[in-house]
């Protein structure tokens, strides 16, 4: 074999590679990339709509607010600290990307949820999962695009957006959101998802507010 051939296959082999690489990590890629473009979450959120989700999801932060009137929601930190030691002790879990959900890198929040908030994402996966299959439709991972923050993370999130409220839900560790958008031009599974929120909303699990910025705001109950 001369020396050009073999300079030909290493290439090649080391292309494959690269693109196996390439490929194992794409969302890591697709991250970073956002990262360093400095994408900012709404604009991340992509051009997927939300059909009757206005009429839908109307549970405002009063009707919210319930779901925290027994006491169960954690006490509002003052910083990421407070929440890391939160997650030392176990009263809040981390919730990370896996195979049924997007948790998107989040600018004004942390991914750490109470474990009643972790189980009710999972519950909604299945069910949105099990409409999928009886539908014979290719699932689509939903994206989590907030969970909890701190009094100083909504402090920086307010000077951005006006919409950000002092006494937010998302201080508490039961509510999360969920970018609408991000489901893109998948309009039936945004319609099974939409389908599963509502059940578990009418079995009063959780509250939902749609929200016009692409995310759909829930707490759990
Ligand atoms: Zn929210």
């Amino acid at each position: 074999m001369n020396k050009l051939k073999r300079s030909i296959i290493y290439v090649f082999f080391i292309c494959m590679i690269v693109l196996v690489l390439i490929f194992l990590n794409r969302s890591r890629i697709k991250r970073f990339v956002k990262h360093c473009l400095g994408i900012t979450k709404n604009q991340e959120s992509g051009t997927g709509s939300c059909p009757n989700c206005i009429t839908l999801f109307t549970d405002d932060v009063a009707t919210q607010a319930k779901a925290y009137a027994n006491g169960s929601g954690i006490e509002p930190q003052k910083d990421e600290s407070g929440l890391e030691l939160l997650c030392k002790k176990k009263i809040l879990i981390k919730i990370s990307t896996n195979n049924y959900y997007i948790v998107d890198d989040m600018n004004f929040s942390k991914p750490v949820v109470l474990p009643k908030c972790k189980i009710f994402i999972d519950d909604l996966a299945n069910l949105y999962k099990s409409k999928c299959e009886k539908n014979r439709i290719k699932y689509e991972s939903f994206t989590i695009s907030s969970a909890t923050r701190s009094l100083k993370s909504v402090k920086k999130l307010k000077a951005k957006n006006n919409n950000a409220i002092k006494n937010s839900g998302h201080l508490k560790g039961k509510t999360f959101d969920v970018s609408y958008r991000a489901f893109n031009n998948n309009f039936k599974q945004t319609k099974l998802f939409i389908e599963s929120l509502k059940e578990l909303k009418q079995l009063k699990r959780c509250f939902v507010k749609y929200e016009k910025n692409g995310c759909l705001h829930i707490t759990v109950n």
